[in-house]
């Protein structure tokens, strides 16, 4: 369907300047960009300034775990938009599980974040996803379906296109169990539905749709095989550059 693949390195709370710094050089002189890919690291606040310097030329890109759903002001300890897309961002995560539960963020925030972000100048990778009791007691695929509905309540019609969704089962984030290839695909191929009677079928067929929870190397090419999954929300495996590596490569 000519759409981009987007495989983000989402490095959580983790490495310090010389370690990032080892992992942004290893990526630089081992992998090997193609065309139709976008490879995104997510780092910590702080060593965003750094990732501008490094990642100049490289063919990497970089954006922010997070931010603020106010553009600028009076809210002490939360993150600019406008500073992150200053700084060089390119892209911000909005609602990852690990905010949702951690700071209680609602899917009002998470859409008011989405905004914030696209009105700023960057793209949103909206992170949605189910637990596994949810997914149990047959409540995920209308969970799923609020959470998206409510970002593309917030954001101008005129903005979708800046909107890429991330399906991450919670169950599989961090846990080593990934959702099989088939299991995955069953959902982008319900969010893609659901795109479809939002923002019609062209628009529907353009939006970037990521599949994250515990890939690997080993696993990576078999889930990119799904007709409806445009790339990848790695963890983990992101803060190895040789796994990391091996995960690119399978596009
Ligand atoms: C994530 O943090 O978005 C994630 C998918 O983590 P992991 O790959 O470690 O499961």
């Amino acid at each position: 369907m000519g759409r981009k693949c987007i495989i983000a390195g989402n490095w959580k709370m983790n490495l310090l300047p010389d370690q990032a710094f080892d992992l942004v050089d290893e990526l630089k002189h081992e992998l090997k960009m193609k065309p139709g890919l976008e490879v995104v690291l997510l780092p910590q606040a702080p060593l965003l300034t750094f990732l501008a310097e490094w990642t100049a030329e490289s063919g990497l890109t970089f954006g922010a775990q997070t931010s603020s759903g106010h553009r600028e002001g009076a809210h002490t300890g939360d993150l600019s938009p406008e500073l992150l897309q200053a700084l060089g961002c390119r892209y911000a995560l909005a609602g990852h599980s690990e905010r949702r539960q951690d700071h209680h963020e609602s899917d009002a925030e998470v859409a008011a974040q989405a905004k914030a972000q696209i009105e700023a100048g960057m793209r949103s990778i909206v992170c949605v996803g189910e637990t596994l009791a949810e997914r149990e007691s047959g409540q995920h695929i209308e969970k799923i379906q609020n959470q998206i509905k409510a970002v593309y309540t917030a954001v101008e019609p005129s903005l979708w296109g800046e909107i890429v969704l991330a399906y991450e089962p919670i169950w599989a984030i961090g846990t080593g169990k990934t959702a099989s290839p088939e299991q995955a695909e069953e959902i982008h191929k319900m969010i893609r539905n659901l795109l479809e009677e939002i923002q019609g079928i062209q628009m529907s067929q353009a939006t970037p749709i990521l599949y994250g929870g515990s890939v690997k190397g080993a696993n990576a090419a078999d889930i990119l095989g799904q007709t409806d999954i445009d790339g990848l929300l790695v963890g983990g495996a992101s803060l190895k550059a040789d796994e990391f590596i091996s995960i690119i490569q399978a596009y």
